[in-house]
């Protein structure tokens, strides 16, 4: 790994982006993983790479929803086992769900490779990986639509970070409840899943599992409150005006700026 100095004002995004260039160099992140994590990037500048009050109200709510459903699914890909492997065996742990390696780009090796990351991490279970991926969602192309009968296919709730818009509309249909975890706002699958967490996945992660903690000792009643208030259409236009507020609050302070 390149050495970034600590003192560097960009020094936790590069950080980062040199983790996707190792998953890269060890077969678990693909390189159209790295041009969508360029992406997310994008959209962490302009919101402000922090966690916004949005992201972590639908935090709470996907919390509830995961520590509510009788059979939930993390679904795992390159760069998420890349970014927070840790974090998700934890989560799944806490909230008692199966993780599952879901690819769009599958390859035996890549998913031998993701499950191993996993299992350095603390996994004891990873679906998904060659013949265990027994079922297909319809409508899908290809290696993209196998999922696992003793995971996603089985499943109630998905949280599905980073995942494309095709595969987040076709578990729609599937009947799943869906909770992604998008920088960008405005992508189909911040659009067609029940909650959108709009942060940076290496944010999102280790919050949700210190609120998880907070909130597994919550009543159910207390939790379906939680879920039954939460908005995920009014959250993504909140996400929308957050960004273009601060913009336009950038461009002001930006004349009177000499940089
Ligand atoms: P869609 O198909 O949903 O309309 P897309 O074509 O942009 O969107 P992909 O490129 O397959 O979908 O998915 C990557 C998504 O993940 C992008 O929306 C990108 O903003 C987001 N993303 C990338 N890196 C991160 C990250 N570290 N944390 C959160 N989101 C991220």
């Amino acid at each position: 790994m390149n050495t970034i100095p600590r003192d560097h004002p960009r020094y936790w995004s590069l950080m980062i982006r040199e983790k996707i260039v190792e998953g890269f160099k060890n077969g678990v992140v693909v390189l159209q993983g790295v041009i969508a994590h360029g992406r997310g990037e994008c959209f962490d500048y302009l919101i402000g790479e922090e966690t916004i009050p949005q992201a972590y109200e639908a935090i709470k709510a996907a919390v509830a929803t995961l520590l509510l459903a009788d059979y939930p699914v993390i679904s795992v890909n390159g760069n998420v086992a890349t970014l927070v492997s840790r974090e998700v065996v934890e989560l799944s742990s806490i909230v008692g769900a199966k993780i599952e390696v879901n690819l769009f780009y599958r390859s035996r090796d890549r998913e031998e490779a993701i499950k191993d990351l996993l299992i350095e991490n603390g996994a004891k279970e990873v679906l998904g990986v060659g013949e265990d991926a027994d079922r297909v969602i319809p409508e899908i192309s290809s290696e993209r639509r196998r999922v696992s009968s003793r995971g996603i296919y089985k499943a109630d709730v998905v949280l599905i970070p980073l995942e494309d818009g095709d595969r987040a509309e076709a578990l729609k249909r599937l009947g799943k409840k869906t909770i992604a975890i998008d920088l960008n706002p405005l992508s189909r699958t911040s659009r067609v899943s029940d909650i959108t967490i709009v942060d940076n996945i290496v944010r999102a992660m280790p919050l949700m599992v210190k609120v998880a903690r907070e909130m597994s000792g919550m009543s159910r009643d207390e939790l379906y409150k939680i879920v039954q208030s939460y908005d995920n259409k009014r959250i993504l236009s909140d996400v929308i005006k957050y960004i273009a507020d601060r913009l336009v609050k950038l461009a002001e302070e930006s004349l009177s700026n000499d940089i």
